[in-house]
């Protein structure tokens, strides 16, 4: 993919806070499928592309393969863990951040400030102690769920069922306002995002979606729950999946990716909208399209070429995520 980077774009980029809702990044670490500190194998993201990339902060998620779900606290641990032997592994270039103060402090010291998030509440296994104790290691995103049903509600793949939260999901999302943690509709059914809107007082993301305006996708948000998501405080990530950017998925460009940005921003606002790639969660998109974390000043390019103000760019590349972190996790 080559798109030319103004100096006006890489100097921008290089001077705002970047920061991704989502990535699958620790279950490729976590597997020893590739190294962290090399650039090297099939994946998207590793420490030299986050800092090619001029990454701020990105929400590392914790993703529990449905096989291993019996266990998925254990599983959830074991990527927790890996996070932190990235952490300590790397001090010089990597932190772990719990607070909006945290990703500042990253951004200062040229660092990367990791997020530990869960996607999908399985690693709970219904125990509300275990979330607490989730919160204690540094979790401060969670995805109810991901396609499946589990504990707290039915994810996108039970759509027919018509179920919201469960009695357990209502309860979740309670503590998780009251210890400080983003609650994510990201793979959620309807009906559980429309739940989420009655029970829970809070700004609501979706770490990684698109807009269903644009492409036709179940994981895709209609208007009215981006303006529910808007109405809320929040902020939606839009994602890299070639699927969720348009139909065919030939026609999976950085252009209609900025169209979903562009609608986005004209039902919800330029406050509610930032980046949630799905890098290492996809394969790879089309040639049409930056191919991992390194190429992310692409879109501050194709952002300030399709006419978005600096301030406005700020906003979609990082401030609005962060201003949810911080109003969330403080
Ligand atoms: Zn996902």
């Amino acid at each position: 993919m080559n798109i030319e980077i103004s100096e006006r774009a890489r100097n921008l980029h290089a001077s705002a806070i970047v920061f991704d809702g989502h990535c699958d990044t620790l279950l490729d670490i976590l597997a020893g499928e590739r190294p962290w500190d090399r650039c090297e194998g099939k994946g998207q993201v590793d420490l030299p592309r986050l800092q090619e990339g001029g990454i701020t902060a990105q929400i590392f998620a914790a993703y529990v393969r449905p096989e291993l779900r019996h266990k998925a606290a254990w599983e959830t641990l074991r990527l927790i863990e890996t996070m932190y032997e990235i952490v300590e592994g790397w001090p010089a270039q990597v932190m772990l951040a719990t607070r909006a103060k945290h990703v500042r402090q990253a951004k200062r010291e040229g660092k990367i400030a990791g997020i530990l998030g869960l996607e999908g509440a399985d690693g709970l296994q219904g125990d509300l102690t275990v979330l607490r104790a989730f919160y204690r290691l540094g979790v401060r995103n969670i995805g109810l769920t991901w396609n499946h049903r589990n504990e707290a509600a039915d994810g996108v793949g039970e759509e027919r069922t018509g179920g919201g939260l469960t009695e357990f999901g209502v309860r979740l999302v309670q503590e998780m306002r009251k210890l400080g943690i983003m609650v994510d509709i990201a793979h959620l059914a309807p009906a559980g995002v429309a739940h989420v809107f009655e029970v829970y007082e809070g700004p609501v993301v979706c770490s990684h979606g698109n807009a269903r305006a644009v492409c036709n996708h179940r994981r895709n948000l209609t208007d009215a729950q981006l303006e529910q998501i808007a109405a809320s405080g929040g902020v939606v990530g839009v994602t890299f999946v070639p699927a969720f950017i348009a139909e065919n998925p030939d026609e999976a460009t950085l252009d209609r990716l900025i169209d979903h940005i562009d609608h986005i921003v004209h039902v919800a606002g330029i406050d509610h909208v930032g980046l949630g790639s799905d890098w290492d969660g996809f394969f790879q998109p089309t040639a049409e399209f930056p191919q991992h974390v390194g190429h992310t000043p692409m879109i501050t390019e194709a952002l300030l070429r399709r006419g978005y103000s600096e301030e406005a760019v700020r906003k979609i590349l990082g401030e609005n995520w962060l201003r949810v972190f911080e109003q969330v996790a403080g």
